[in-house]
């Protein structure tokens, strides 16, 4: 069913929120991706989390609150430069790391002294959690490892039979998971790029740090800050190649990798932009979006990539985009969808 943002019909919010003080799960839309959620102070509900994504019990859950007094049980202290970014990013795609309270399930946090909190600026998010009555846990609604869900249809193909309801709420507005930011440290750290951007964070509480597991490009770290870190992430069926540098020796290579792979009977998915689309021969060219709007590519990457495996493809090659402000989370993501396989010409 689908919800109208304008129009929402509160009896169907209502029913899975029901759900929910239940004990059950429901899938629904946020601004960053879509949810699957549960309540948070419930353990066996959390269980439940995983074990339909097939999740690592080792990687905690975001919590999501929406309104600042709900934040307040669930943590035991609150700095002032979290202070001052709550006043500013919530509701938004912003996560912060509080030291938890005892009412946080260990399943939650994967046995951690911190929890993470976000408030959703999605409606339906919001008003789910308010007729809950309860923090709803919720980690991305997709398998566990694959490109994460930015319509519901994604949902459907990843969890259906899997879980109690689905929101339809139509495609999610920014497409790329929130900001991990930890603020239990004296200069934050920020553990995943997202649409707040660092640039954003220190113009309000000055320095910010990069997590050097985000820097250093590497799929598996020995000790990861943010326990997801170390897992496949994002990946689509069909193996997926970046291309990096000047764009027309890109083009040039992408093509020339194209007519090989065709050679050897694959078949082959480009991922280009609105700019470039039109310089490509391949199976099925996609543009991901406009080169010069990175807000554009962050909307559709994933679904991008969930479109070459429907159609079938095997190898994929991927242009490279700008690492500027939201740009730095779309190239994350894209290089843990690669598995770090990139070629720089
Ligand atoms: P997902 O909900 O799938 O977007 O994943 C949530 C991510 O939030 C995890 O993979 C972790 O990286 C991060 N996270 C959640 N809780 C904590 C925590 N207590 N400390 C550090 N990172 C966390
Ligand atoms: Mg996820």
């Amino acid at each position: 069913m689908k919800i109208d943002y304008d129009d929402m019909d509160l009896s169907i919010i209502k029913e899975a929120a029901q759900i929910i003080r239940n004990g059950g799960i429901v899938a629904f839309p946020t601004e960053t991706v879509y949810g699957l959620g549960a309540n948070a102070l419930d353990q066996e509900s959390v269980k439940k989390i995983y074990l339909a994504k097939g999740r690592p019990s080792d990687n905690p859950l975001i919590v999501h609150i929406s309104s600042i007094e709900e934040l307040y049980p669930l943590v035991e202290s609150i700095k002032l430069k979290a202070k001052i970014l709550m006043d500013l990013f919530w509701p938004g795609p912003l996560t912060l790391i509080f030291p938890k309270s005892k009412i946080i399930p260990d399943s939650i946090t994967a046995g951690l002294s911190t929890v993470a909190v976000r408030m959703p600026d999605n409606k339906i998010a919001r008003e789910l959690i308010k007729y809950s009555g309860v923090p709803i846990a919720a980690p991305s609604a997709n398998i566990s490892g694959s490109p994460s869900p930015t319509k519901a249809e994604h949902v459907i193909k990843d969890l259906n039979g899997k879980i109690d309801m689905i929101l339809d709420g139509g495609s999610v507005r920014v497409g790329l998971e929130s900001t991990v930011l930890d603020v239990t440290r004296d200069t934050p750290v920020i553990l995943r790029p997202g649409g707040i951007t660092k640039e954003m964070l220190e113009k309000a509480i000055g320095e910010v740090l990069i997590d050097s597991a985000i820097i250093s490009e590497k799929e598996f770290v020995d000790t990861p800050m943010a326990p997801g870190m170390k897992y496949k992430h994002y990946s689509p069926k069909a193996k997926l190649v970046i291309v990096e540098g000047e764009i027309n020796k890109v083009i040039e290579k992408i093509n020339s990798l194209a007519k090989e792979n065709k050679e050897q009977k694959l078949k082959v998915g480009i991922m280009a932009t609105e700019q470039t689309r039109e310089n490509y021969q391949a199976d099925l060219i996609l543009s991901v979006g406009d080169r010069d709007k990175a807000e554009t590519i962050a909307a559709k990457l994933f679904d991008t990539l969930r479109a070459f495996d429907e159609a079938g493809i095997d190898i994929i090659f991927s242009e490279s985009f700008s690492y500027e402000e939201i740009g730095f989370a779309i190239m994350n993501r894209l290089k843990k969808a690669a598995g770090y396989n990139i070629l720089r010409v």
